[in-house]
């Protein structure tokens, strides 16, 4: 029995809408500009080996992720792609890197010897991007301090420098004075590089933010989060391109039932029954990415109508109301499909409210459906 067939509640993927979103990303490039999809933490939550092929079938030519078992699992699932692992990993992972040719990005000289060493040892080059910090401070070679290092690592001959980057803190928020002092750093950076007969290899730096609004940091490649999976990284980017969200979350109703007016719903009892309303319940739930924080602050979609989710969100299942009194001739049924997150005739619930709702940014929200226990189906 397949997996979505074993529980009344799943996520959808939408490939048609990464097609969508990297070939839009893809064509608004600069000629040469490189597409990295970035497809750490499952694809955001989509999906990453499913993800990675539908984008380099779309236009992106490397991949990004942040662990080094992310890699193995699309070489696994035969990815062939440039593989860029975007942190350091510890150096106990480096036959793994060699063996599975995956690229770590490197800042420290211990690393980078080590890795050296043993990639010399097996006579194979030991390919990394070099990332700079110009200024988020998380991690990275400071910037005015790469020639140093690239000193200091320079007499070993297997490494083999094919990418230099750094990461911008503020590409998605108003005002550029942070976003142009690091854009300035790492200029500084790449060509005190160059002046030091360093090949910096391919030199990038935009996420999603900086590669819709800032098409001069887009450079050798930019890096594609959020924007592919159809999230708009910022406000400003809306009139600036058109992006398709991929994740749908749905479920089917459990229960129906008339709630006595006074009587509470869930946890706490919260919610009161107004009388003349059906109370409906879902099985998902904050185990599933629904999070506590969105109870009765959310809504669902049943027969393109949309309905208030009341009652305090538990761990399994939730429960929206159906009002009675509204004139929407609906007459609520046990295996009746609802939509948690997504659009039903003209009515959406989107990742992007419930994000603004929690006080957090869209990667979490979808990430939490994505990485949960939910089956994931793709349409
Ligand atoms: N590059 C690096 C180093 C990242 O850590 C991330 C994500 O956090 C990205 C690119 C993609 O960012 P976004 O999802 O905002 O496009």
């Amino acid at each position: 029995i397949p997996e979505v067939d074993r529980r009344w509640s799943w996520v959808e993927i939408d490939l048609n809408a990464i097609r969508h979103n990297a070939s839009t990303v893809k064509h608004r490039l600069n000629p040469g500009c490189r597409l990295m999809a970035v497809v750490k933490a499952d694809a955001y939550g989509h999906g990453a080996v499913q993800v990675a092929k539908t984008a380099l079938n779309s236009g992106a030519e490397y991949l990004g992720v942040a662990t080094v078992d992310e890699a193995i699992a699309l070489r696994e699932a035969y990815v062939n792609a440039p593989v860029l692992v975007l942190g350091e990993p510890p150096a106990s992972a480096i036959p793994l890197l060699l063996a599975y040719k995956i690229m770590p990005s490197i800042y420290t000289a211990e690393f980078a010897i080590r890795y050296a060493e043993a990639a010399d040892a097996f006579g194979l080059a030991a390919p990394f991007h070099l990332k700079v910090n110009t200024g988020m401070n998380r991690i990275g070679v400071r910037y005015d301090e790469v020639v140093e290092f690239a000193r200091q690592i320079s007499f070993h001959r297997a490494l083999d420098l094919q990418g230099t980057f750094t990461h911008f803190a503020t590409a998605d928020c108003p005002g550029t004075i942070d976003f142009d002092r690091q854009v300035k750093r790492f200029a500084e950076a790449v060509n005190a590089l160059r002046a030091a007969g360093v090949n910096p290899g391919i030199v990038h730096a935009a996420n999603s933010a900086a590669a819709i609004r800032y098409p001069e940091v887009q450079l050798d490649m930019v890096r594609l989060g959020i924007a592919l999976y159809g999230f708009y990284p910022c406000p400003e980017a809306y009139p600036l391109i058109d992006l398709k969200p991929a994740m749908a979350v749905k479920a089917r109703i459990t229960e129906v039932k008339t709630v006595p007016v006074g009587e509470g719903v869930s946890y706490g009892l919260h919610y009161r029954s107004p009388g003349a309303v059906k109370v409906c319940t879902l099985p998902i739930g904050y185990a599933d990415g629904l999070r506590r924080g969105l109870s009765g602050r959310t809504d669902v979609l049943l027969g393109g109508k949309r309905f208030h989710q009341v009652g305090n969100i538990c761990m399994d299942q939730c429960m929206f109301e159906v009002n009675l009194r509204q004139r929407h001739n609906l007459d609520p049924q046990i295996g009746d499909e609802v939509v948690v997150v997504g659009s039903q005739g003209e009515a959406a619930v989107t990742i992007d409210a419930m994000a603004e709702t929690l006080g957090t940014i869209q990667h979490e929200v979808a990430i939490g459906f994505g990485c949960s226990r939910l089956p994931r189906m793709y349409i």
